[in-house]
């Protein structure tokens, strides 16, 4: 949160803008009529970005959009006017104040499924592995078979099957030894991609999206991140 003051110099009766207890003037000499107050109005930012207008004085009249106001919402843009004269309050004075932020709640979707794809791909290795491992079991029941009743038709039948699916799996596994690691290096890659200042563009390390939003902002342009 932050706390812009505005008001008039009452000496040069130029616009004041005060932040934390430094003040600055604005425009010429006598450019702010003395309907204006030197304390005339607050505008609050909030750390959502959120700017609220609020008149300091109930003899103080203040204009958003020509209507009178005691306190309210703001967007950029709007048209505010202080003071029985309108004195127009203008955004090219305001803007330099304001600081810039960035909405990043969409890179929380990135996130999760990056985080849910990733997951999906490990689980798919592992069940991949286990039932590889049931070739074996397959080899061992024949043998077992083959010591206690003989070798008949049915345990050179198990033989041949495992020996078969042995084959299979082994070739789906030389083929998913180079793809498993591919498929894993394009999510990173993509993921990445998507991974940037709303703001800037640029990219962002890939971390942890409760990590990011709680870091101040974009390391590049240095917007700060809506809260
Ligand atoms: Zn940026």
């Amino acid at each position: 949160m932050k706390e812009i003051l505005i008001g008039r110099d009452a000496e040069t009766n130029k616009l004041r803008i005060t932040v934390d207890g430094k003040s600055a003037a604005f425009g010429a000499a006598d450019s702010v009529p003395r309907s204006v107050s030197q304390q005339h109005v607050k505008l609050t930012i909030g750390n959502d970005g959120s700017l609220l207008l609020t008149n300091l004085n109930v003899d103080n009249d203040t204009f958003v959009n020509h209507r009178g106001i005691e306190a309210k919402y703001i967007t950029h843009g709007d048209r505010i006017t202080l003071g029985g004269e309108n004195y127009k309050l203008t955004w090219d004075i305001l803007d330099p104040f304001i600081p810039k932020m960035a909405d990043i709640s969409g890179l929380q979707q990135v996130w999760d499924e990056y985080q849910e794809k990733r997951l999906q791909m490990q689980i798919k290795e592992r069940r991949f592995n286990t039932l590889r491992s049931a070739t074996g079991l397959l080899t061992m029941a024949a043998m077992v078979l083959g010591f206690s009743i003989g070798r008949g038709g049915a345990v050179f039948f198990l033989y041949i099957a495992a020996a078969v699916i042995s084959l299979v799996f082994f070739v789906i596994a030389f083929m998913q030894s180079s793809r498993i690691p591919r498929e894993q290096d394009q999510l990173l890659q993509d993921t990445k991609r998507c991974y940037k200042c709303p703001a800037c563009g640029r990219l962002l390390n890939l971390q942890d999206f409760e990590m990011l939003r709680q870091s101040s902002g974009c390391p590049h342009c240095k917007v700060q991140w809506k809260k």
